[in-house]
């Protein structure tokens, strides 16, 4: 297509998976088309529309040109999690086509706690790192990175309604289940439909990247226990397709499931060997596991951090590791967090 490469692929089932480009190592988020008939006119249900920049404006301008969409063609707006990649882009769609924007409660919720008027999420995400160990001269890239998202995810969408995991939800002639996953974002919604065995799951299974684990302070305290659970509980599930949301829809859904629950285990064990060196903060242990390359890179710093973060709470929870919390000292250097070789208990 005119400019815009190969990035809309129309897919077997008439559906449209457009990849819209990203300025991250993940390179595109899928949005996928669903087509709506209805007696008042055919439209589009439109899920995870991207980050919004401005590339990404010109790029959806062109992409629904090309394909004949009309904005008011645009019925409704699903979102399977609230990370920017996917909701960026939701309030921008709604201010041009008036179709309400779906998603979960919690989702919504952690939106406004993240990216709402007053938010205090940045200095409490900065100061549990510092807690954690982030070396002090990656503060302030990490406070700027932080604070640059708001941009990307505004306007944010005003029409919002809920959609609860157990209820069922129409879209694209299909009455989908509403299926809940855990770990990588609170409050993640996956849609399944039994009969033809299609699973819309937004970043819960991807294939060959592994979903990071969205551990946050005064979030899910353990956010990889969450994220196996959901997985286990996902497994027995009856898929024949799957459409994620990085990469290309995949058939092999059990296999990814275990292969992510794999790398889960052998990264636990890694990390339980690595303590046998002697006790060390979250971000000794993510230089460790990612390299110090990391430092470069505040957005891969970020999440790095967040998952060695998430893996050491786990197995302090576990009794795989000890968890040492630190006193604040009298000049009111913050408390530090350090994880020490379980074996040492006693
Ligand atoms: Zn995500």
């Amino acid at each position: 297509m005119n400019g815009l490469g190969d990035a809309i692929k129309k897919l077997d089932n008439g559906w449209l998976q457009v990849k819209v480009p990203l300025p991250f190592s993940l390179k595109w988020v899928n949005a996928y088309l669903l087509p709506e008939r209805s007696e008042d006119g055919n439209g589009w249900t439109l899920i995870d529309p991207g980050l919004r920049t401005e590339e990404i404006e010109t790029f959806w301008t062109y992409a629904l040109e090309e394909l004949g969409i009309g904005w008011r063609d645009i019925r409704s707006i699903v979102l399977t999690h609230h990370h920017p990649d996917h909701y960026g882009m939701a309030g921008w769609f709604q201010r041009r086509t008036g179709a309400p924007v779906w998603m979960s409660r919690v989702a919504k919720e952690n939106a406004a706690r993240l990216w709402g008027e007053g938010e205090t999420f940045s200095s409490e995400l900065t100061q549990a790192f510092i807690r954690h160990g982030l070396a002090e001269e990656l503060i302030g890239d990490m406070r700027e990175h932080m604070s640059g998202f708001v941009a990307k995810v505004s306007p944010q969408p005003m029409d919002v309604r809920f959609l609860q995991v157990g209820d069922t939800h129409r879209m694209g002639g299909i009455e989908w289940d509403i299926l809940g996953g855990e770990g990588h974002a609170p409050g993640h919604l996956l849609f399944y439909e039994g009969k033809g065995g299609k699973l819309l799951c937004g970043d819960q299974v991807l294939p060959r990247i592994t979903p990071n684990i969205g551990w946050m302070p005064n979030g899910d305290p353990d956010p990889l226990g969450s994220f196996m659970d959901s997985l286990r509980l996902l497994l027995p599930v009856e898929v024949a397709m799957v459409y994620p949301g990085h990469r290309d829809p995949f058939p092999e859904y059990r296999e990814r499931i275990g292969e992510l629950l794999e790398h889960h285990e052998r990264r636990l064990a890694k990390m339980a060997g690595m303590l046998k060196g002697g006790e060390k903060t979250a971000f000794e242990m993510c230089e460790l596991l990612f390299g110090e390359k990391l430092r470069s890179n505040t957005h891969n710093l970020r999440f790095a951090l967040a998952e060695t973060i998430a893996h050491l709470e786990y197995m302090a929870k576990r009794g795989m590791a000890l968890r040492i919390e630190g006193a604040a000292d009298s000049e009111g250097k913050i408390a530090s967090i350090r994880y020490q070789e379980a074996d040492n208990i006693g």
